[in-house]
């Protein structure tokens, strides 16, 4: 049921050592603080993080269900390290374990990842509140009262405990990351040009996540300060964290809704052509190909012109999908114009690209489209079987795909793009639904 197995040797191994360990440290460090014995200050201070964590939660839920929503696999900074920094140096370890556990179990339910991987995460954050407790325990952190003139001591203290945090993380969830990567199995000499960088954006994440994390650290010092001073503004959290969740996803919807183009969820041309750039810079330094295709729907006019404008626009979103879904990660794909759409093929050369132009191709043939009239009635399934296993012709959509490469054909995108688009016009010209490339006069069609 956990599947814990599936996740590599490596992996495994890792969390198999690691994680007993930190268990061992939550333990020791309980231990000691109960021998110090709990105060009334801790529960009260406990029970506002308690209370502060779970308003955050319920305001942030819908707001975290989109982010993770949108792109399952990708990391999703959140921002619950506001409340397990404020826990780590404001109470005892086990009450900062306890929050921890309260506010993981919640999330759990709208995290979506397997179990031991969410498991692996949590230890990671009970490691990062048990070093910064630690931290806060040395220096003089936690006997820091408003008021004292000597605040050296207390900013480094500060400035360590946000290191910790931080390194306990990356260490942790940055390790078995970089361990379950399928790059340690091929030999040095076939892993891709630029395997270091993918791997230490995948150990790591971009500069962006990491920076969106150290700023919510900083925030959850400042709150730390303030409760230090009077222990009712540890409520703070809440409001803060909510404000900053509520922030970071109205700026990834802008984001989102300024590179990409609505009806079809593909890349906008000015966005395209950014990532495009920096795609192909990467592909000069490292000697390799990097493909392109322009797809453009058969007889589209036609669909406008039977079924309508509404109907058409449906047929549009539905085979961008299959692009999308046909497509490769790391594929880049926009819509071009009207209904012309390309896709850019990182590190892939002619044949390669050829390929997946025609398993394109071949999903869009058979693909059913579920159009919704704009007055409602009866559901209907454009391009569905009848019950005599045939599709009505003019309800089959299919497209033509014509394929380029740099720098085999064209040293830039424009002049790829130029000879993807005279390869189109050929596939039109050739009867349309098939796939044609330069040179090696590669057509290949539907039979
Ligand atoms: P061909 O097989 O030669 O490509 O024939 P075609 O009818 O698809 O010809 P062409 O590619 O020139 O047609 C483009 C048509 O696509 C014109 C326009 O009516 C339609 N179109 C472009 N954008 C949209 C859109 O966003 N929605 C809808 N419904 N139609 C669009
Ligand atoms: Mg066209
Ligand atoms: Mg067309």
């Amino acid at each position: 049921m956990w599947q814990l197995w599936s996740w590599g040797r490596r992996p495994v191994t890792w969390v198999l050592v690691v994680e007993p360990l930190v268990f061992g440290l939550i333990v020791a460090a309980s231990v000691r603080a109960f021998s110090i014995g709990i105060t009334g200050v801790d529960w009260l201070y406990f029970g506002w993080l308690a209370l502060g964590a779970t308003a955050y939660l319920i305001a942030t839920n819908v707001a975290a269900e989109r982010r993770r929503g949108r792109d399952g696999n990708a990391t999703h900074v959140d921002h619950t390290s506001l409340i397990f920094f404020v826990a780590a140096i404001l109470l005892p370890v086990p009450l900062a374990i306890a929050l921890v556990i309260l506010v993981r179990t919640h999330r759990w339910w709208i995290a979506r990842k397997p179990a031991y991987k969410f498991l692996h995460t949590t230890v990671s954050i009970c490691l990062s509140v048990v070093g910064v407790h630690a931290v806060a325990d040395w220096t003089a952190l936690s006997s820091w009262t408003p008021g004292q003139t000597n605040l050296a001591p207390v900013g480094l203290g500060l400035a360590a405990a946000v290191g910790v945090y931080f390194a306990a993380q990356a260490l942790m969830v940055g390790a078995a990351r970089g361990l379950a990567s399928d790059l340690w199995d091929q030999p040095r000499s076939q892993r891709p040009p630029d395997w270091r960088r993918t791997l230490r954006l995948d150990m790591l994440g971009t500069l962006q996540d990491n920076l969106e994390i150290v700023v919510t650290l900083l925030i959850a010092l400042a709150i730390t300060c303030a409760a230090a001073a009077w222990a009712p503004l540890a409520l703070l959290v809440a409001p803060i964290g909510v404000a900053l969740t509520v922030f970071m996803q109205r700026h990834e919807d802008l984001l989102q809704s300024s590179t990409t183009e609505g009806r079809t969820g593909l890349l906008r041309p000015e966005a395209f052509a950014e990532r495009a750039a920096k795609i192909l810079d990467r592909a000069a330094r490292s000697h390799v190909p990097t493909s392109v295709m322009l797809v453009d729907l058969d007889h589209f006019k036609k669909v406008n012109d039977t079924f309508g404008h509404l109907v058409g626009d449906q047929v549009l979103a539905a085979v961008a999908g299959e692009l999308r879904r046909s497509a490769r990660a790391g594929d880049e794909l926009c819509r071009w114009g009207g209904e012309e759409m390309v896709v850019l093929l990182p590190d892939t050369d002619l044949d390669e690209a050829v390929a997946v132009a025609e398993r394109i191709r071949a999903a869009v043939e058979v693909l059913e489209i579920p159009i919704t009239r704009a007055a409602g009635g009866d559901p209907w399934v454009m391009g569905a079987k009848d019950a005599d296993g045939h599709r009505r012709s003019e309800e089959v959509r299919t497209v033509s795909i014509g394929v380029a490469t740099m720098p085999e054909h064209g040293m830039t995108l424009h002049a790829a793009m130029k000879v993807a688009d005279d390869e189109v016009y050929r596939a039109k010209h050739g009867g349309r639904n098939r796939v044609c490339a330069p040179e090696r006069a590669k057509t290949t069609a539907a039979a």
